[in-house]
C-alpha cells in the first residue's frame, strides 16, 4: 500500500518566514518518505503569474525543493486555490509537478478520492462566488496578466486588503462549506471519500449520502501549527507538526 500526503493553505510568504521553514523541512523528511504528494491549493499567500518565477526567491526556492522531490521518485500533485489561482504550466515544468483540475477523482490503491481545494464548496458566500467567477474568466486574467509585475502586485495587495475588510465583516458559517454543495460533490462524483482545504477548519465530517457512509477530511492552515493529511495502510488521518 502506498503512502500519500495532502497539505493545502500554506499561505506562504516572505513575510511569514516560520511556514517557509516548515514547508521545506516537511519535504525534506515526511514528504521525502511518501510515495505522492497533493498540494491543494494556496500553496502560496498569493501568485501573480507564472512569469514573476525568476524574479521571486521564494517562488524559486520552492520550485527547486519540489524538483528534488520530484526527482528522487515521489509523485507531486498541484491543485490552485483562491489565492494563487494563476499558477499553471511554468510552474509544473520548472518543479515537475503535475497539475490537477478542482474538482479531481484520483485513485489511490483502488480507493477513489475526491479532491477539491474547497472554495466552490462554500456556496453561501455570493460575493466570493461572484468574484471567483471573475477571477477565473479568460478576460479578467488577460487583463491582469498584462499588466507589469510590479502593477499586478500591487493590485492583488489593494485585492488583499479589501477582502481582509469583508472577511472580517461576515459571519463565520457564511465562510463554511455548504452541507447541501457537499453532499452534491458526493453525489456527482460517485466517491465516498473527499479531501479539501480552504476553511481552515481541519477535521473528519461523516456524511450519510443516499444511504452511503461518506468522509470528508478537511486540511489544516499552516498559520498556526500547520499539518497535513496522511493516506496509507492505516487510513486517512490528520497530523499537525
Ligand atoms: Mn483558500
Amino acid at each position: 500500500m502506498s503512502r500519500a500526503l495532502f497539505i493545502s493553505d500554506l499561505h506562504l510568504s516572505v513575510e511569514r518566514p516560520g511556514p517557509n521553514e516548515q514547508f521545506f523541512r516537511f519535504l525534506h523528511e515526511e514528504a521525502a518518505r511518501a510515495d505522492a504528494l497533493y498540494i491543494l491549493g494556496d500553496l502560496f499567500e498569493y501568485w501573480i503569474g507564472d512569469d514573476g518565477i525568476d524574479e521571486d526567491p521564494l517562488g524559486r526556492q520552492v520550485v527547486r525543493a519540489l524538483r528534488v522531490l520530484s526527482r528522487a521518485g515521489v509523485a507531486v500533485w498541484l491543485m490552485v486555490g483562491n489565492r494563487d489561482f494563476l499558477m499553471g504550466a511554468k510552474f509544473c515544468a520548472e518543479s515537475g509537478a503535475r497539475f490537477l483540475d478542482d474538482p479531481r477523482v484520483v485513485e489511490i490503491d483502488a480507493k477513489r478520492v475526491l479532491l477539491m481545494h474547497g472554495d466552490t464548496l462554500c456556496t453561501d458566500d455570493a460575493d466570493y462566488q461572484g468574484w471567483r467567477a471573475t477571477a477565473r474568466s479568460e478576460a479578467w486574467q488577460k487583463e491582469f496578466l498584462a499588466k507589469s509585475l510590479p502593477d499586478r502586485r500591487e493590485t492583488i495587495e489593494g485585492l488583499r486588503a479589501k477582502s481582509k475588510a469583508v472577511v472580517q465583516a461576515k459571519p463565520a458559517e457564511i465562510m463554511d462549506v455548504n452541507e447541501v454543495a457537499v453532499r452534491e460533490a458526493f453525489r456527482v462524483h460517485g466517491v465516498s471519500l473527499m479531501i479539501h482545504g480552504h476553511t481552515h477548519r481541519p477535521a473528519k465530517h461523516e456524511h450519510e449520502v443516499d444511504g452511503r457512509l461518506c468522509q470528508r477530511w478537511v486540511l489544516p492552515d499552516w498559520y498556526g501549527r500547520g499539518g497535513y493529511l496522511a493516506l496509507d495502510a492505516v487510513g486517512p488521518r490528520l497530523v499537525s507538526f
